[in-house]
C-alpha cells in the first residue's frame, strides 16, 4: 500500500545542502505494524513526513495505493493526508483551550462533518480509548498517557488507514507507554496500518516488523515472529 522507490530528501541550510534521506526503498502493506528505530538524526522523523504528506521528497517515488503522490504539492497532499493519514507525536499537540471532545472533534472540522456527527463520532473514539469520563477535561486537567489517548482519539477519528506515530510514548513512564501501546495494538488488530518511530526497544517490541535507519539509509529490516 505504501511503497517508496528510491526516496531522498535535501534540505538546504543557508549555502549547504543537507542530505537527509539518501535513497530509501521501502514496501509497507495494508495492516502492518512497524517500528522505525535508530539513532538521533537519522531521519526518521524526516521519513515519516514524507510517508505522512507532510512533506515532499526531493527525489523518488512515493505510490500511496494507486496514486503516485511524490509529485503533488500543498493542496492535492492535504487531501491525501487527511483522507488516509492519523497523526500522533510526543508531546500530544492538544490545543490547550479546547476540550478532549473539541480536540477530537478538529480532523472532522476540516473535513467539513456537522456539529452533531462531530460530537457523536469524537465521543465514540474518546469511549474506545477509555476516556469516556474526560470528555470535557481540558489537556491540562488530564495525565499525560490521558493526553495521549485524547491525541489517539483524535488520530482515529476519520478512519485514518494508516497511523503514523513519532515517538507516541516519548514523554511518558513505562508503565504508561504499555497502555499506549496497548491501544496501538488494538487498532493494528483492527486492520489500521501503525507505523511508529520509537528509542525503546520495549516499545518497538509491540511492532512485527523493525526497520532501522542509520545516516538516512535502511540499515536492517526484520520481520519478528510474535511469541505466543
Ligand atoms: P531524533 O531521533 O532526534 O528525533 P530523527 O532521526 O527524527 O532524530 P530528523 O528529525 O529526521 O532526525 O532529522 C535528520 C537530520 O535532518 C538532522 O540532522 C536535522 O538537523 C536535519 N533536518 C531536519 N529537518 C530539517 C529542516 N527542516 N531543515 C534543515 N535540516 C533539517
Ligand atoms: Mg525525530
Amino acid at each position: 500500500m505504501i511503497e517508496l522507490t528510491s526516496i531522498t530528501k535535501s534540505y538546504k541550510v543557508g549555502q549547504d545542502t543537507l542530505d537527509v534521506l539518501k535513497g530509501i526503498s521501502l514496501t509497507i502493506n495494508e495492516g502492518e505494524f512497524v517500528a522505525i528505530m535508530g539513532p538521533s538524526g537519522s531521519g526518521k522523523s524526516t521519513l515519516m513526513n514524507v510517508i505522512g504528506c507532510l512533506d515532499n521528497p526531493t527525489s523518488g517515488t512515493y505510490l500511496l495505493g494507486d496514486e503516485d503522490i511524490s509529485t503533488y504539492k500543498d493542496e492535492m497532499l492535504a487531501r491525501v493526508r487527511n483522507l488516509s493519514i492519523g497523526f500522533v507525536f510526543q508531546q500530544f499537540q492538544l490545543l490547550p483551550r479546547l476540550t478532549a471532545l473539541k480536540n477530537v472533534e478538529l480532523p472532522m472540522v476540516y473535513a467539513g462533518y456537522k456539529k452533531k456527527e462531530r460530537e457523536e463520532r469524537a465521543k465514540q473514539a474518546l469511549e474506545k480509548v477509555g476516556l469516556a469520563e474526560r470528555v470535557n477535561h481540558l489537556p491540562n486537567e488530564l495525565s499525560g498517557g490521558q493526553k495521549q489517548r485524547v491525541a489517539i482519539a483524535r488520530s482515529i477519528v476519520n478512519n485514518p488507514k494508516i497511523i503514523l506515530a513519532d515517538e507516541p510514548t516519548g514523554a511518558l513512564d513505562s508503565k504508561t507507554s504499555i497502555t499506549i501501546m496497548e491501544q496501538f495494538t488494538q487498532l493494528n488488530l483492527e486492520g489500521t496500518t501503525v507505523i511508529l518511530v520509537t528509542h525503546e526497544q520495549e516499545v518497538a517490541d509491540y511492532a512485527k516488523r523493525i526497520i532501522t535507519v542509520r545516516d538516512g539509509i535502511i540499515l536492517s529490516d526484520v520481520e519478528r515472529r510474535r511469541e505466543v
